[in-house]
């Protein structure tokens, strides 16, 4: 008995017919539930605003802005997409080691909440702009942070400025003349999925915040911690605990309004607000064997989900993959997930137990909402990028239409010989 996998109602092979594969499906039921969530355990003076590098697409920006969340960007297109996805300009925020003048104009004339500074020089060039502009300091932490698997903070880093370089800034600051400090900004790292860790790490940034303000003689109005939640991916990793998570931080929050009532508190996340809601769907083109190992060879591989190459570790670990055409069928081999590339590399996962796979069948690999085509090579062989679905109170909607061969060709010159 095959049983497929569907989202609201719609059998994953209906949509695989109707947009082609390989194809992100996001599930908009998921991406509302799992902002709600968080939304209800977290302190209410606690904005949360949606990184959206971590999926850029208009629509699913415009979902999360329609929920409430502010939007955190960091280039020009960025900007653009928060605008369009109707974040009001009170509600963005602009970062980036490397900001060009163009993006500091757009966001001047914007009018963002603030433009999030990441060393001394660019303050002193945002000054000599002569224009009254709000911004936050990114302080890179002394501390550790506790259990990123990408830490960004407490390292060498070209991100922000160090904790000790910007309490000797006091001078440096209070002779800027158009720039307003309204407050730090730091971001811990990414993936954490410990809630005592997060506690830890927030209390530290909260900490360092009021000293740097008493220190530089600023008025803290906002201070906005990176989030970096986790989602989890593989064997080894539980979900976050939500409850422990707002039980340890709405008491830390609680005490800082306290003591700083006016200022707005944000934490921006990416992976953990898209993350869940997404599926990655390829399909199996041939199944074969080589020196006794079962491959698939899919439609799509790493070329979209550069992700499931394995995230800075040594060893192989796999997303969840699950057979969609045969969704309840019990475990009976284990294969190799490979795309289409002519590289050695794009095996999208490795001796993963699956109901038997036959030519045809659709494979999806979960939780693949967030860094999922726009943070991998699409352009790899020529491919292109996927299409992407948002399937949204039963309606499904083609949020992002399929590349062609003319959108991959069309920038290209072709010189006389
Ligand atoms: C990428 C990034 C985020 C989002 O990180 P997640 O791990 O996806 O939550 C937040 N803040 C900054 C500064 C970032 O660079």
């Amino acid at each position: 008995m095959t049983c497929e996998y569907s989202v609201q109602g719609h059998a994953i092979s209906d949509l695989a017919a109707r947009f082609g594969t390989p194809l992100y499906v996001y599930d908009g039921d998921i991406l509302r539930e799992v902002y709600g969530s968080l939304r209800e355990r977290l302190h209410p003076g606690m904005d949360i605003f949606y990184s959206v590098k971590a999926n850029p697409n208009i629509s699913i920006c415009a979902v999360l802005r329609s929920l409430g969340a502010g939007l955190e960007v960091s280039s020009l297109a960025e900007l653009e997409t928060a605008r369009r996805a109707g974040a009001a300009p009170g509600n963005i925020v602009f970062l980036g080691p490397g900001k060009s003048a163009e993006e500091l104009d757009a966001c001047l004339q914007l009018g963002v909440h603030a433009i999030v500074c990441e060393s001394l020089d660019e303050l002193a060039a945002l000054d000599a702009r002569q224009q009254p502009v709000r911004v936050l300091l990114r302080v890179n932490p002394s501390f550790t942070t506790k259990g990123a698997r990408l830490s960004m903070g407490g390292t060498p880093q070209q991100f922000g400025i160090d904790q000790d370089v910007l309490f000797q800034s006091g001078q440096f600051i209070e002779e800027l003349r158009h720039v307003t400090v309204a407050g730090i900004h730091a971001y811990m790292g990414t993936r954490l999925l410990s809630s005592s860790d997060i506690v830890h790490n927030t209390r530290g940034i909260l900490e360092v915040a009021g000293k740097l303000s008493v220190e530089l003689d600023f008025e803290l109005r906002t201070v906005d911690i990176g989030g970096g939640l986790g989602v989890p991916y593989f064997d080894n990793e539980t979900d976050l605990d939500l409850d422990a998570l707002a039980e340890g931080l709405n008491d830390t929050v609680d005490d800082f309004r306290t003591r700083h009532p006016g200022c707005r508190l944000i934490t921006e996340l990416g992976r953990y607000l898209t993350g869940w809601c997404g599926m990655y769907v390829i399909r199996a083109r041939y199944v074969k064997q080589s020196m006794g190992e079962w491959f698939v060879v899919a439609d799509g591989g790493t070329n979209h989900h550069m992700a499931a190459v394995g995230i800075g570790s040594f060893v192989k670990r796999n997303f969840p993959v699950r057979s969609l055409t045969r969704y309840e069928e019990p475990a009976v081999q284990r294969y190799n997930i490979a795309g289409p590339l002519c590289a050695p590399g794009d095996v999208v996962a490795k001796q993963v137990s699956l109901p038997e796979i036959r030519p045809g069948d659709l494979l999806g690999v979960e939780r693949s909402g967030a860094y999922g085509p726009t943070a991998s090579p699409g352009l790899f062989l020529s491919h292109g990028y996927p299409a992407e679905v948002l399937v949204l109170d039963g309606v499904a909607h083609l949020v992002r239409r399929r590349d062609t061969v003319a959108d991959l060709l069309g920038k290209q010159q072709l010189i006389s010989l």
